[in-house]
């Protein structure tokens, strides 16, 4: 079998409503899917988490080098494209396009082969996975104690038994927000809290230790990702797990990460850090350091498909509360038209379960009618 084409569909759509994290509005959300054909008829698709245009210029760039070679051969092709970009993209958005490249021609050897590609990568341990809700955004008017506890109290009645917060907008309102969601969701239920690196390590420690009580999940990306001094600091002060990762890429970069002990919790995202040959090396090192994994994961269907096969070949990890025996899918609650609408069958979930494709390759069928209807190229 030969690769005879590589594209890529940057897609966008408009929200209702922006939305804020610590860092930024959004007003809109945008994709990148990548297409791989081969001369057999069998067609992969894969997904870049990044920005879209910037992502898609690096797959571009690379397509030439992947027309004629054999797409079975995933980590062969993975080391070529990385080795010939090693000396100007170690991470970043080089690394983003490559595991789109690469989560593509996984769905290909699952179709060639005719088996889930959860089979390939060890067999599943699991059939089905545990969502948490991630969503809990600020908007630009009302008061957050109160929509929020309304919304955190919405994913637990739709079954939810993990809801994350978004924090990072100052620490009284903050440590204000995590308690009325905390009252709202009951103790039964799990919280974690994302700041999105908004906090430098003192501001992070102080409001770590306001938000102990309500026993948090975890505390995710508390300082920005170059501060490993930082994360060791926090994560020696608070009795709160640690998280973080979704802004770090292949194994190289995970080795620093973890051999620093900065985390407790690794979130690479399937889509950005090097794809699913890449993110089982480094799923397979955090095992090895005690280190729990569960992905970060905030793109289309096909994202999510990728990092359920990724979760299901895992090994269980110690609970973090009775209702969290991870490893756990992040199932992103907030406003994206495209992320299901883009699928044929939509991945839902059942009370907070969301069931590991068992189709060939990714398991998922792409709506080419979609793909024109939110098509930005
Ligand atoms: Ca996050």
């Amino acid at each position: 079998m030969k690769i005879t084409g590589v594209h890529t569909h940057i897609l966008q759509a408009a929200l209702s409503q922006p939305l804020a994290y610590s860092r930024a509005w959004y007003d809109s959300r945008t994709a990148m899917l990548v297409e791989i054909e081969t001369d057999q008829g069998v067609v992969g698709w894969g997904e870049c988490y990044g920005p879209a245009r910037m992502t898609a210029a690096v797959v571009g760039s690379v397509a030439p080098w992947l027309i004629g070679e054999d797409p079975l051969r995933t980590d062969c092709l993975w080391q070529m494209i990385y080795a010939r970009l090693r000396d100007h993209g170690q991470k970043g958005v080089v690394i983003q396009g490559l595991s789109g490249i690469d989560i593509a021609l996984w769905d290909i050897k699952g179709k060639h082969f005719g088996v889930p590609v959860h089979q390939l990568l060890g067999g599943a341990q699991r059939t089905e996975v545990a969502a948490y809700a991630t969503g809990l955004y600020r908007r630009k008017s009302d008061d957050p104690t109160q929509y929020l506890a309304e919304q955190a109290a919405a994913y637990v009645a739709e079954g939810f038994s993990a809801v994350k917060l978004n924090v990072g907008f100052g620490l009284g309102e903050d440590a204000a927000v995590t308690r009325a969601v905390r009252e709202a969701i009951g103790p039964n239920v799990a919280l974690m809290v994302d700041a999105n690196h908004a906090y430098d390590s003192v501001a992070a420690i102080r409001f770590g230790r306001m938000i102990e009580p309500y026993d948090i999940g975890w505390f995710e990306e508390p300082v920005p990702p170059e501060d490993l001094a930082g994360y060791r600091a926090v994560k020696t002060a608070l009795s709160i797990p640690i998280a973080g990762g979704e802004c770090e890429f292949t194994r190289f970069g995970f080795r620093d990460l973890f051999v620093s002990r900065a985390l407790d919790i690794a979130q690479p995202d399937t889509c950005a850090a090097g794809g699913l040959s890449e993110c089982k090396k480094i799923a397979d090192m955090a095992e090895a350091l005690g280190i729990r994994y569960n992905p970060h994961v905030w793109g289309t269907g096909i994202a999510i498909a990728a990092s359920l096969h990724l979760i299901a070949v895992l090994p269980p990890h110690t609970p973090l509360s009775l209702n969290t025996a991870g490893p756990f899918l992040e199932f992103d609650r907030t406003e994206h038209p495209i992320r299901q609408a883009i699928l044929t069958d939509s991945i839902e979930h059942a009370r907070g379960i969301v069931r590991v494709p068992d189709r060939p390759g990714l398991g998922i069928e792409i709506d080419r009618k979609a793909l024109a209807r939110f098509d930005a190229q």
